[in-house]
Formats: structure tokens, sequence, C-alpha cells
């Protein structure tokens, strides 16, 4: 009997060894007048913290006050061994381009938002804890079950989404408590943004809960900052909770113009959509199918804008996607590119799967509640490939329309369109390339060979999405011309000098007016011509 309880002794011991054999990592966070205070305990003494999570955003502020240690690229390190130390992070509040979470934000005088993957050890080596100091009259809001500490789960998701969630920490008088939602706004925000914000919140949640049938699990906190950097820039990131940050930059939002109250409206629309379709769930091909989770939340808030706000622009919203679809996938099949043609391909694929719903006699939705309930029964996981499977069987042609943008490559699919859609009743027209039409060929073509996978389009100049360390084109460049031809005023000449370029093996130049350096690269695929300009006709 003895022997045997010293065995099982043992084996429990294993199991749990097993389970965990991680460092404890505790992280505690505290407000500073620069930003956050954090001070990091871990269980041993090492010379080397890796943490989870790192971008360019972080970079430059983090100051580690404990002597001898040093922040680089999400690690700090030290030569000699060390188990705890103390770091300031700054706050930032600029606006940086790229696809990252910022570390931390002030929101107001004394709040701050915090990013908390930034403060959890590498999940595979250390079981972090991370809390939050709450002094009197402040407190911490956001955190997964509430409180003011938890502990980081596990999870295969990527490093960026390991304790991927927002935190308010600061007064409690800042938080606004309505029955659906806890809002945050810097004072300095335009109160007819807020005001927007607030107002499309409570209808639109209650649509998608409606259509989806779900219910959120916690109320949502909807944070808003403002800096008046860069101009009419507006981001917007949603985290677990499900939280949310509207990052506004620029004076240009004092004035509430028809264009900025529709952008403000439909952005709002699209992150309240992620809260169901990312993070009541979430979607497993989160890189490569991003035209999904990214698509779908396009489509949902345009379909409650007509719904809510009885609009008639869903034709024209439908066609605007669907040729910004076709001038951002020029040579690639969807399912290998990641970056600009995500959001209008993925809206376009949504539409396809609508017609065939309807042809099907069943609504949109219904789609949707299909997919969140196999995800349910998957680890509230859903794919790619069960989205696929449940548009597709409703008809072929819905199969055909999706696989031409998922699967196919080159401008030809796009010209064999209107005769698919044809099939499922729509009318479509294909009329000759638009002049932007050959910048974004012509770009696309070049950077595709040259590890970029899309552009930003600036006011007068584009930044090129290009990988670190890859060739000519590396760190993102800052252009206006193709081999002398500007592509903003000229782009059908710059598509023809680089045309005849392509023919021959010859150079291709980027350049930028006032820049001296300038990007060259060989070109030896023969460019394809660009997609036509689509006009979807409604039968009257
Ligand atoms: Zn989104």
């Amino acid at each position: 009997m003895r022997f045997f309880s010293a065995v099982l002794a043992f084996l429990i011991c294993a199991a749990i060894a097993n389970a965990d054999e991680r460092i404890k990592l505790n992280v505690r966070i505290s407000q500073a007048p620069e930003g956050v205070a954090a001070h990091f305990e871990i269980a041993r003494d090492v010379t080397n913290l890796r943490l989870e999570y790192r971008s360019e955003f972080a970079e430059g502020t983090w100051a580690i006050t404990t002597p001898g240690l040093t922040y680089k690229n999400g690690e700090v390190s030290s030569a000699t061994p060390f188990h705890t130390f103390d770091v300031v992070v700054t706050a930032r509040n600029d606006f940086v381009s790229g696809p990252f979470y910022p570390c931390v934000i002030k929101i107001g005088d004394s709040g701050r938002i915090v990013y908390a993957s930034y403060f959890a050890g590498l999940q595979s080596a250390y079981d972090t804890t991370i809390s939050f100091e709450t002094p009197s009259s402040t407190t911490a809001i956001g955190l997964p079950r509430g409180g003011s500490s938890f502990r980081v789960e596990r999870t295969a998701a990527p490093s960026d989404q390991a304790a991927g969630i927002y935190v308010y920490l600061g007064p409690a008088s800042a938080a606004k408590e309505t029955p659906l939602a806890t809002y945050i706004a810097d004072p300095a925000v335009q109160p007819w943004i807020q005001q927007q914000l607030e107002n499309l919140a409570s209808p639109s949640l209650a649509f998608y809960r409606r259509n989806i049938g779900i219910s959120l699990r916690r109320k949502p906190l909807i944070m808003t900052t403002f800096s008046s950097g860069r101009k009419g820039a507006f981001q917007a990131d949603v985290t677990e909770g499900p939280n949310v940050v509207f990052r506004i930059f620029g004076d240009q939002w004092r004035e509430k113009t028809d264009r900025a109250t529709a952008d403000i409206r439909h952005t709002a629309r699209h992150e309240y959509a992620h809260f169901w379709n990312s993070y009541a769930v979430r979607s497993s091909d989160n890189e490569g199918g991003r035209w999904l989770h990214e698509g779908g939340a396009e489509y949902w808030a345009r379909l409650a804008e007509a719904d809510l706000d009885r609009n008639e622009r869903h034709s024209s919203n439908v066609e605007s996607a669907l040729n910004k679809c076709a001038a951002n996938l020029v040579a690639l099949p969807l399912s290998r590119t990641t970056a600009a043609a995500s959001y209008p391909c993925g809206e376009t694929i949504q539409w396809f799967a609508d017609l065939g719903q309807r042809r099907s006699g069943k609504d949109y939705f219904s789609l949707w509640r299909e997919l969140l309930k196999r995800a349910d029964a998957n680890g509230g996981n859903y794919s790619v490939a069960m989205f696929r499977e449940l548009a597709e069987r409703n008809t072929p042609t819905v199969r055909d329309t999706i696989s031409l943008i998922v699967d196919r490559d080159g401008t030809d699919r796009w010209y064999e369109l209107p005769a698919i859609l044809a099939k499922l009743r729509v009318k479509l027209e294909a009329a000759p390339p638009e002049p932007a039409a050959f910048r974004d060929a012509v770009v696309m073509h070049v950077i595709e060979g040259n590890c970029g996978n899309g552009f930003w389009i600036e006011d007068g100049w584009l930044k090129l999405e290009t990988e670190e360390n890859c060739g000519p084109l590396s760190g993102k460049p800052q252009v206006d011309s193709m081999n002398g031809h500007n592509l903003f005023t000229d782009p059908k000449g710059a598509f023809d000098a680089v045309e005849a370029a392509c023919k021959s093996n010859g150079d291709v130049t980027f350049s930028r007016a006032g820049v001296e350096r300038t990007w060259t690269v060989k070109c030896d695929r023969p460019l394809h011509k660009p997609p036509p300009t689509f006009a979807y006709k409604l039968k009257p």
C-alpha cells in the first residue's frame, strides 16, 4: 500500500511537471508620467528574457532602469544573471503605419491603454501573470476575467495574440457604463465622433447578435484616443475582451463632413463585427485566410448600414469592392497575398456567398451561424475550408466565383467573371481599365517578384509593402515614379515603359521626386494587362 502511494505521488508530480515546466514570471504594471512602469520578477536567474511580442511600435520606448540590462527587439538581456528588473515604457500616441498593436497609448492626461502581449514572457518558456496596480480612484478595465490581474493563457495563436488584450489603466471616473458597452474617450476626441461611435454601437451590436444568434461573453470596452499628428488618419484594433481602440489623428476630424461620418460609421461597424467573427470564435487561417474575417467584417458592416441606416448603396458598395479587388489582384491568387487585397476581395467573396444563399432561398447570415456553430464544435476555430464548403454547396457557380479569386491567377480570369455571374442572374459589365488600374497593375507586377505583397496609396506617392532584408526593394520604399513616368499623372506611360523593359529582361527603376535614392530591379516576367472596370447593373 505504501509503495503504491509513493508511485502515485511520483506520477502526479511528473504529470504536473510535464504540464508546465515553464518558468514563472510575474509582471506588475503601474502608471508612470511617461506611460507605464513595469516590474518583472522571474522565478529563477536568467541572462536573457524573451518577450512574447515585439514590433516596431515598441522600439525606442522601453527604458530599463535596472543597471546592466538592455532591451532590444523584444529581448531583455544582461552579461550577468538577473531575476528582477524594472522598465519604464513611454506611451506613443503618434501614427505608425503597419500592422502593429501599440504598446502603451495615453488616453486623457492620466489614463493608459496597455497591450499586454508586450509584457508576457515567451509562452513556450514562461508562465506569465500580469497584474495592474490600481491605487485609490484608479482602476483596470478589460482584463479577461475582470479584476486587476490575469495569468496568460497558453495559445497556439501567433505571438501578437498571446495575452493579446488592450487593458485600460487610469481614473475610474473616465469610464462610462451603458447596458451594452463600456466607453472611455480621451477628452480631446471630437464630441461628434464619440457620439457617432456610441450611438452606432447599441443598434449595431444588437443587429449582429440578432443575425449571428450569439451573445458576447463579456461587455465590450470601446476606447477612443485623439492626437493632432498625422493628417486625417484613423486606426482601429480589436483585441480579446472584446476591447477596441479607435485612434484618431489630425485636426481635420474637427469638421463633421459626410465623408468623415461615413468613414467613421463604416470602420466602427467593421470593428464591432470582429467582436463576433474574430473574438467570439476565431479563424484558424488568420494570416493566409485574412480575407475571410476581414471580408466578413466588411460585408456585415455593409448589411448593418443597409438595414439600420436604410441606405440603398448595396450595389455601388459591391461594385466598388469588386473593382478594388481586381485592381489589387492582378497576377496572384488571393490565397497567396495577404495585404491590400484581403479587404475588398474578402468583401466580394462574401457577396458571392450571399448570392448563392439567396439562390437557395436562405439568408446570408445563416451561413455564418452555421460556420460559428462548427467553430464551436472545433475548439472555437473556423477555417477557410469550412467557409468554402458551406458557401459552395449552394451551387457550383458560387464555387467558380470564389475559386476565380482565391485559387486562380492572372488577369484573364477577370474577363470571365461576367459570364459566370450571369448564371446567378447578375448583370455585370466589364469596361476597359481606368488609368489608375495601369498604375496598380504595373506596381503590383514588379513588387510581387521582389518580396512585396502590396502598397499603400498616400498623397501623391506610394509606400511599398516589402519584406525586410529581401533584395533591392527592402525597407518599404516611398516612391512616385517608375522608369521616369509619374504613377499618378502618367500611369499608362509607366505601364508601357515597364512592359517594354519586362520583354527584354530590362531594368525597372522606382524613384521619388526630390529624393536622390532610386530602387532598381530586373524584370523578366511578362506584364499582365490590367483588369476591366466592372459595372454592376441592378435588374430593373
Ligand atoms: Zn478588420
